[in-house]
């Protein structure tokens, strides 16, 4: 992408929209199931898919289940559990093969007990995904990763790890962010669109880096190291930057907000 406003892939209508929710259109809050989506992110939801003729996807490491919950009454396109299930436009579903259940029960029991003995450590049972958020519990960053390693070590190849913010996960291997947009991309009404994919996490990162080699842009929302060229710094800022109302900034350009709000 040249130097173009990232504004303006909004503004002529042609874009593709791919948007993670949990630290994108939705604040992080303690426990998952307590995110909620603000009646003006939803309105803006709205109005985009009305604007970009239905391209627009969510693409989120919650289930498609969860992530209807927060957006409802809306129904979009979702991609769930970092890509292994995916609703298409039309309402079809798209499943990766189930986890083997001695696979995951196994994993389910070990991080159920870890949960229940630590405080702080909460276990988010997704069926074919585990996710264990320590934001509560910090200092056990590092001992938690190391069981959730070794289990994925045990699952020959089945389920592998996914990190992000205060959260370590067992998923479905194979499947990430990046082939979910490759997926919608390749269907009406995303199809012949630029595709833009807004997020905050590692697993952002994939998405990222299928719609920058579609021609598309990537923004990384919030601190950290990204491949994504454009940032915004919270849900808040992308709301208003899908209502027109700032910009996004080019990563590099120090500190360099260049918005109108
Ligand atoms: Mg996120």
């Amino acid at each position: 992408m040249g130097e173009e406003s990232a504004d303006r892939l909004w503004m002529e209508g042609d874009g593709a929209f791919f948007i993670d929710l949990d630290g994108t259109l939705v604040e992080i809050v303690g426990h998952p199931e307590h995110a909620e989506l603000t009646p003006a992110a939803r309105g803006t939801l709205e109005r985009l898919w009305a604007r970009a003729g239905g391209a627009v996807a969510l693409i989120s490491g919650r289930s498609i289940a969860s992530v209807d919950r927060i957006v409802a009454p809306l129904r979009l396109p979702v991609a769930g559990i970092h890509g292994a299930e995916r609703r298409d436009a039309a309402g079809g579903l798209h499943r990766a093969p189930p986890v083997g259940e001695e696979q995951i029960a196994c994993a389910r029991w070990e991080l159920g007990r870890i949960a229940s003995t630590e405080p702080g450590v909460l276990l988010e049972d997704k069926g074919d995904a585990l996710a264990v958020h320590y934001r509560g519990a910090p200092a056990l960053e590092e001992e938690l990763r190391g069981v959730v390693e070794r289990l994925a070590a045990a699952s020959g190849g089945t389920l592998e790890v996914q990190p992000g913010k205060c959260v370590v996960e067992l998923r479905p291997a194979g499947h990430d962010k990046g082939g979910a947009v490759r997926a919608f991309m390749a269907e009406a009404p995303f199809a012949g669109r630029r595709p833009v994919f807004l997020g905050d996490d590692l697993t952002d990162e994939a998405g990222f880096l299928a719609v920058q080699a579609m021609g598309g842009a990537g923004i990384k929302v919030g601190a950290g190291p990204t491949e994504a060229a454009w940032r915004l710094p919270d849900p808040e800022a992308v709301v208003a930057w899908f209502n027109g109302q700032r910009s996004a900034y080019r990563e590099g350009a120090e500190g360099g907000v260049t918005g109108k709000g």
